[in-house]
């Protein structure tokens, strides 16, 4: 067994994170990951046929507005500059996200200026018919935007993205529903946007390849891992799986959704024009559409290749050996969360963080910023 100073568990964007600066920092850093491949829900597959980057986990796309963050990653890749756009199908046409002056003047067939957006949406808010009183997802996104747009693009989208009805939802999901007033589609606010120009898998190769960094795949972690390992007890640990699983789920557990992704091959250069496609509609049981070729408009050889590929992504409850998607924010969950928290709290070097480990909803710069902070104040301490 070479020399260990900190285990890393989990080879996501945060524990290759923590991973390299603590590597950067002297420390000798094992990487233990459960799966076969390091990377995360970021990790992506190359099509042998086209050499398209297919993001096996949903669409990735990096974008912040946090300098050391950008900083960072620029570090180990460059970014293509890609912008994301978001359109909607609804009811037969196709319209630019998020709600501004290019989807508000299509749908109503109006030529709002800038300064009359506003007015015009407080009146159809206005116009909602009034409540018992009761707050919740639907009666908070109607009194933003008025029923016909809630109608359009968010009621029947937020039902299949949560399985319930979006009046049994909290309002705290949509604490605010910007509407745009300009005809700016980015859908993103961050103009610091790209996808890696030599793919997001390399990011991974380049942050773990460092000489104090050692990775083991298919290597789960567990409360008797470091023992088996022949390291001292006190050897500090990065955990960034589910922090119930870590417990063996003792106070229930943590709810998750869940997504199934159905990949094909299609044989047309290009599918449906765009990379994402959500389908605001009942009529089709998944929530979008993705394409992964448009991510890399810069690389010719993969914009012309004779085939591309789609993928439907189909919301779905998380049952156990399901993949955990996104955190589902109840009050109860804020309380077994808690419970679990404070189980961790009790474990003398065992920090709990990522996606997983932290149930949050983590954008994957969020994620490098809140593993670059929690390393520095573990170098600090
Ligand atoms: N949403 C919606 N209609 C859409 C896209 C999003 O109603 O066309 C709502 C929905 O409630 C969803 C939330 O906005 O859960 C967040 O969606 P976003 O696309 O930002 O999240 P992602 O899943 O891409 O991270």
């Amino acid at each position: 067994m070479q020399e260990v100073d900190v285990i890393v568990a989990g080879a996501g964007l945060w524990g290759c994170t923590v991973a390299r600066v603590l590597a950067e920092a002297g420390r000798k850093v094992l990487v233990l990951e459960k799966r076969d491949v390091v990377g995360g829900n970021v990790r992506c597959a190359t099509d042998p046929e086209t050499g398209i980057e297919v993001h096996t986990y949903g669409s990735h796309i990096f974008h912040t507005h946090l300098d050391d963050v950008w900083n960072f990653v620029r570090r180990f890749v460059a970014f293509n500059g890609y912008q994301h756009k978001v359109l909607a199908r609804y009811n037969g046409k196709t319209y630019f996200l998020p709600l501004g002056l290019t989807l508000v003047n299509q749908f109503y067939g109006l030529d709002l200026t800038p300064a009359e957006l506003p007015a015009f949406i407080r009146a159809e808010a206005a116009k909602a018919p009034a409540t018992d009183g009761a707050v919740n997802f639907e009666t908070q996104a109607i009194s933003f935007v008025g029923k016909p747009l809630y109608d359009a693009f968010i009621r029947e989208y937020t039902r299949k993205q949560w399985g319930t009805d979006p009046k049994n939802l909290s309002a705290d999901i949509i604490r605010r529903l910007p509407v745009r007033a300009s005809y700016d589609v980015n859908y993103f606010p961050d103009y610091r946007q790209g996808i890696p120009l030599s793919g997001y898998n390399s990011l991974f190769d380049r942050l773990l390849d460092h000489p104090n960094v050692s990775v083991r795949c298919r290597t789960g972690f567990h409360f008797g891992t470091v023992a088996e390992l022949g390291l001292p007890a006190a050897t500090p640990v990065f955990y960034s799986g589910p922090v119930d699983a870590l417990f063996d789920y003792r106070f229930g557990a943590l709810p998750w959704r869940s997504l199934r992704f159905e990949t094909a091959r299609v044989a047309v250069p290009d599918f449906q024009g765009t990379s994402v496609v959500n389908y605001t509609g009942a009529e089709v049981p998944y929530t979008r559409i993705h394409e992964f070729k448009h991510y890399h408009p810069e690389d010719r050889a993969v914009m012309e290749a004779p085939s591309t590929i789609v993928c439907r992504e189909y919301p779905k409850t998380w049952q156990p050996g399901d993949e955990p998607y996104y955190p589902v924010d109840t009050a109860a969950s804020r309380e077994l969360l808690a419970r679990y928290r404070a189980e961790a709290a009790k474990t003398p070097n065992l920090i709990v963080g990522g996606r997983l480990g932290g149930y949050r909803y983590y954008d994957m710069d969020r994620s490098i910023g809140n593993a670059l902070e929690t390393a520095a104040a573990f170098l600090e301490r």
